[in-house]
């Protein structure tokens, strides 16, 4: 995932480091869960153990949500807008001040190489945190010239206690994309993070705390998602949902929220994104977007680039390149500076991927590289590519998750937009081109959330990102994510 305005990577080096076991934090509160459960959030570069950590479920929930009705109704609505902001900028300062310590935390838990953990992950989360900053006193309505002697103007208020549930691919970064627009508008938050990694939100927590963010205006209960997740989703009390993992968790918590209090819900989804390759592009540009857009965080990204479609006369040129930069990725530790690709998240994501380039070799696509595990022990997979890859095959229809491109080859520009939207996912795409209307012909051809034309994975604060048909609804990021978390209420003065 680049920014717009990426830095140069720090090559500061680090350590695993030693953790303790975790508690979990309501209405200020660091405590144990209510049953007493604990669970283990495990290395993915061994397989051991890092720590217990607190197990949230439905009682945990209910105090969660009191200690964030209280402090809705307390602290934080009475608070001034730019005050709100203030602390959200002192969040954003604290992070970026332990920002070693953040990622070496991130890549035990998830695996990510360090120095993307702390050249991407954690940048990016501070630049969120200080674009929503901006945003807490610039939030108004609108004055609106009615019939009659009416003054009738719009108040954008908070939704209320908001439920955050968030994924284990960019467990800092997806906090920030949630916390960010949340906390600006006014609202308070009950935040699950992911079982895999837990510990970078509960770090956050104890920072947003140090900020002097009310206590109750953020609680994170990590948990399971059949559990605590649905716990959320169906509460009564709780005003919105705000979700990104898979497509069927998505359903199920749409239903729970539908069932329950009819809560707002916003999801972003997976992807099955295109990312078509014209014979007119730069193609060393064109090799090495499509080599981040699938290999980038072990190719666990809901906008990876998983259907590369080649024009097919320069296919072969391609394909050559491709593999040169796939053989020369460096699977290993994700605290040795020579690593480009770490171990996948867990032993059931690793085994799913393994599902997937079976499926690929008895679909009959070619294998060129990869197709195995790694290393002795961890959840390492080898960068694998598969040329030849049909649109009805199981790898060309279903999200992989994992470090597995497929290439596909088409003739034309009307084929491949029709192809390319062949799908119930509408994440994301990307095309390159020289040619400047075909470009923005194929991007307004596409459905996706977000069309990267000779680029891919750029991503900033400012700019909306989700998705069409099945990879959601909502866009987070920028000023539309403020929606998501505000209610329109209309207000008539009578002026006679
Ligand atoms: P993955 O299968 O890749 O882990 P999920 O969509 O299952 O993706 O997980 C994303 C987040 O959703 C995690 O925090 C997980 O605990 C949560 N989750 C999973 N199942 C449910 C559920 N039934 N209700 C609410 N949250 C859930």
């Amino acid at each position: 995932m680049a920014t717009a305005t990426a830095k140069s990577p720090t090559t500061t080096t680090a350590k695993p480091p030693q953790v303790k076991d975790q508690p979990l934090l309501i209405g200020g509160k660091w405590q144990d869960s209510v049953s007493g459960k604990t669970f283990a959030t495990v290395n993915p570069a061994n397989g051991e153990t890092i720590c217990q950590v607190a197990e949230g479920d439905k009682a945990d929930v209910d105090l969660a949500v009191k200690a964030a009705r209280k402090a809705f109704e307390g602290p934080w609505s009475k608070m001034n807008a730019s005050e709100r902001g203030r602390l959200l900028n002192k969040l954003a300062d604290l992070v970026e001040e332990n920002a070693q310590q953040l990622a070496a935390l991130e890549s035990l838990d998830n695996g990510k190489p360090y120095k993307d953990s702390l050249n991407i992950d954690v940048p990016m989360s501070v630049k969120c945190y200080r674009y929503y900053a901006g945003w807490a006193d610039k939030i108004h309505g609108k004055t609106i010239p009615v019939e009659g002697p009416f003054f009738c103007y719009t108040r954008h208020e908070p939704v209320g206690v908001v439920g955050q549930i968030i994924p284990w691919n960019f467990p800092l970064l997806m906090q920030a994309w949630k916390l960010g627009p949340a906390l600006a508008t006014g609202c308070t938050v009950v935040l699950k993070p992911a079982e895999q990694t837990p510990l970078t939100a509960l770090e956050v927590a104890r920072l947003a705390q140090e900020a002097g963010i009310p206590d109750g205006v953020l609680n994170v209960i990590p948990g399971y998602g059949p559990t605590a997740g649905a716990a959320i989703s169906g509460h009564m009390d709780v005003d919105k949902v705000a979700f990104t993992g898979e497509h069927t968790t998505g359903q199920i918590i749409s239903e729970a929220a539908a069932k329950s209090n009819l809560k707002r819900v916003s999801l972003e989804l997976g992807g099955k994104s295109p990312n078509v390759v014209f014979a007119d592009a730069d193609l060393d540009a064109a090799v090495e977007g499509a080599y981040f857009g699938l290999f980038f965080n072990q190719g666990q990204c809901c906008c990876a680039g998983s259907r590369l479609f080649v024009e097919e006369k320069i296919h072969d040129q391609f394909v050559e390149k491709i593999l040169k930069k796939a053989k020369a990725q460096k699977v290993g530790d994700p605290f040795d500076p020579q690593t480009t690709q770490g171990p996948q998240v867990s032993q059931e994501q690793c085994d799913r991927i393994m599902g997937y380039i079976d499926a690929g070799k008895k679909d009959g696509a070619k294998l060129l590289t990869g197709g195995n595990r790694a290393g002795g022990k961890g959840y390492y997979i080898e960068p694998t590519v598969f040329d030849g890859v049909k649109d009805e095959m199981k790898i060309a229809k279903e999200e992989i998750f994992g470090p597995v491109m497929n290439i596909l080859t088409f003739k034309d520009a009307d084929e491949v937009v029709r192809r390319g939207n062949q799908t119930f996912y509408g994440l994301a795409a990307a095309v390159w081109t020289r040619d400047i209307t075909k470009a923005h012909r194929i991007a307004n051809g596409l459905r996706a959330g977000t069309v990267w034309i000779n680029c891919y994975d750029v991503f900033d604060a400012a700019a909306p990102f989700g998705g069409y048909k099945m990879s959601g609804h909502g866009r987070e990021l920028g000023e539309y994510a403020l929606e998501l978390y505000t209610e329109v209420k209309t207000v008539y003065v009578n002026l006679q």
